[in-house]
């Protein structure tokens, strides 16, 4: 590559229907053009204490520490578990699909003793089977689990695998990155204790910001550490005065400014719908795609009753070349949809219809171009 021909990037325009990024809203694009500010500048400390407020509102929660962490989800999870985990404490991991292996993956290098309640990939975890690994494993002191699995478009139960967790003494370590403003989320109500998301799914904002909330519960655990957390970036102390309100505020490092001006502006949005309204939203979405889904002739890969709206697995057809459609999308009709990941791949389509992007009019844009793209290969 000759750097002399490099010339500013123009990205093309499409309709992201795939397992995120989604379509980021007009106005939360404007918001970042805004210009940049000191991020010491009481203006941004202003705006730093109305996003916590807004993201309380998002996550249900009266929680004190709840902020956006300054990277993607990824460091959502990862800070949720250096945080919370100690050399060997016991840690029940339940995967049924990709997010729950790197879980795994995160106990294992913060020195936890990992112990696996596994599921079918396309099921959702099953309370049962998580009940009784903790009768056999009486020590554990956290259970992890991903509430909206992406790879697979299935929905746990939230609010009974925290139960069955505490009663057995357990905190509870969430991943709600797809679930966040799509389907209920909540953090107090379901008494989950670390909880982390993301910017780009459900939230119609640009990636690399995650939301996170702890309850009191978790800050004691973190409190209480013997050792310090090995991460100095992800440190929740050292965060946590980086994010005290007002002028105590103590430096961490440089605030994402423009992008932290997106997630405002794109909580503003939802506060502006309303939380329940958006859960309706993807709800009748969801149902209106169905329709034309099974009109085509395809198929879901995950039954009814733990399907999640946002997410729709599609189960590609006998004979179909998966690829070339995901391509013909492309390029054709600036349509970007997903690929099944893991166990999964070449047998499944993942469609999003989150936020922003859960709207009729992609509904029947990717239906047609989808029913055109199959009826003539
Ligand atoms: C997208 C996603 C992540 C990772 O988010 P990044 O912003 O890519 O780091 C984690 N968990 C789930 C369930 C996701 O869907």
């Amino acid at each position: 590559m000759n750097i002399n021909e490099i010339q500013s990037f123009v990205p093309p325009v499409r309709t992201l229907m795939g397992p995120g990024p989604s379509d980021v809203h007009p106005r939360v694009l404007q918001a970042m053009a805004r210009p940049t500010i000191g991020h010491l500048d009481s203006n941004f400390v202003d705006m730093m204490d109305e996003l916590k407020v807004l993201l309380q509102y998002a996550f249900q929660t009266e929680n004190a520490l709840t902020i956006p962490l300054s990277a993607p989800a990824s460091a959502g999870m990862e800070c949720c578990f250096v945080n919370l985990i100690e050399l060997t404490d016991k840690v029940i991991v339940c995967q049924n699909g990709v997010f729950g292996g790197r879980m795994k993956e995160n106990v294992e290098r913060c020195g936890g003793m990992v112990v696996m309640v596994e599921d079918e990939w396309g099921s959702a975890v099953d309370p049962n089977k998580l009940e009784e690994t903790l009768k056999l494993n009486s020590d554990a002191k956290i259970v992890a689990f991903v509430h909206a699995e992406t790879s697979t478009g299935v929905q746990s139960d939230v609010k009974t695998l925290c139960e069955i967790a505490h009663k057995y003494d357990c905190l509870t370590l969430v991943d709600t990155v797809t679930s966040l403003g799509g389907t209920p989320v909540k953090v107090d109500e379901w008494q989950m204790d670390a909880v982390y998301s993301g910017s780009q799914k459900c939230l119609s904002c640009t990636p690399g910001l995650s939301p996170v909330t702890f309850s009191e519960a978790a800050i004691e655990k973190i409190k209480a550490r013997r050792l310090r957390v090995q991460s100095w970036f992800l440190d929740l102390n050292l965060v946590m005065s980086y994010w005290a309100s007002g002028a105590k505020r103590a430096y961490h490092h440089t605030a994402p400014i423009n992008a932290l001006y997106g997630l405002h502006e794109a909580l503003v949005m939802l506060k502006e719908e309303g939380l329940e309204n958006a859960w309706a939203r993807h709800e009748k979405n969801h149902q209106a795609f169905r329709l034309g889904i099974e009109a085509m002739g395809l198929s879901f890969k995950v039954k009814e009753s733990e399907r999640l709206p946002q997410l729709n697995a599609i189960n590609v057809p006998e004979g179909i070349d998966e690829v070339a459609v995901r391509k013909r999308l492309l390029t054709q009709y600036n349509l970007e949809i997903g690929a099944g990941l893991g166990n999964l791949a070449g047998s499944i389509w993942r469609i999003g219809l989150m936020g922003y992007a859960s709207n009729m009019k992609n509904i029947s844009y990717c239906i047609g171009a989808m029913a055109d793209i199959l009826g003539n290969s």
